[in-house]
């Protein structure tokens, strides 16, 4: 396993965008949007750095992918969606890859009428996306790698690693 980015980068670059989103934000009524699980840090991390009232929401999404680069078929679970007709919502994930997912996201929260989506990722992964979006917010651009760590897993493990690192072919 190889350290990508420290977990003082991550404090440092979370706290910048927290504050960033409480400006941007001010005065409107806001939603923070998590997407299970690969934000529970993430989501945990920024919601203390964004000093502003806001409303916080989960919604699941999952494609069974493994290591291998090309996501499976998305399933979408909204029985933690709160209300959020007529919010702002920011809808946060821990990485933005092909983009299918986030896209995906913002197609079927849109369904239930907000004022306006935004999003937001901790990394995002360069010269892969298939869709036209791009996220609002970016915390890290990062190569073409897989990588582990502060939400992001493998098989559902390494979530709880405080730091971002690449997993090689030698590490599975
Ligand atoms: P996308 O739909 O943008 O291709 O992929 C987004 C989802 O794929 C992420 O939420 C994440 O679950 C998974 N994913 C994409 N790249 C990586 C990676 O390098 N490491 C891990 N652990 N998951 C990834
Ligand atoms: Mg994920």
């Amino acid at each position: 396993m190889r350290p990508l980015i420290t977990s003082s980068e991550i404090e440092q670059e979370v706290a910048k965008l927290g504050s960033t989103i409480a400006d941007d934000y001010q005065g409107r009524r806001l939603t923070v949007l998590g997407v299970l699980t690969g934000s529970i840090v993430l989501l945990a991390d920024l919601i203390r750095r964004i000093d502003l009232p806001l409303q916080v929401g989960l919604i699941q999404a999952a494609s069974y992918r493994g290591r291998t680069t090309t996501p499976g078929p998305l399933a979408i679970n909204q029985d933690f969606l709160p209300e959020i007709r007529d919010r702002n919502v920011l809808l946060i994930d821990d990485i933005f890859d092909t983009g299918q997912t986030l896209s995906r996201l913002v197609e079927i929260v849109q369904q239930a009428k907000p004022a306006e989506i935004r999003t937001a990722v901790l990394l995002l992964k360069k010269g892969r996306s298939t869709v036209e979006m791009r996220p609002d917010y970016v915390c890290f651009p990062i190569p073409d790698e897989f990588v582990v760590g502060y939400g992001l897993d493998y098989n559902d493990e390494y979530r709880h690693l405080p730091y971002i690192a690449a997993l090689d072919e030698s590490d599975l």
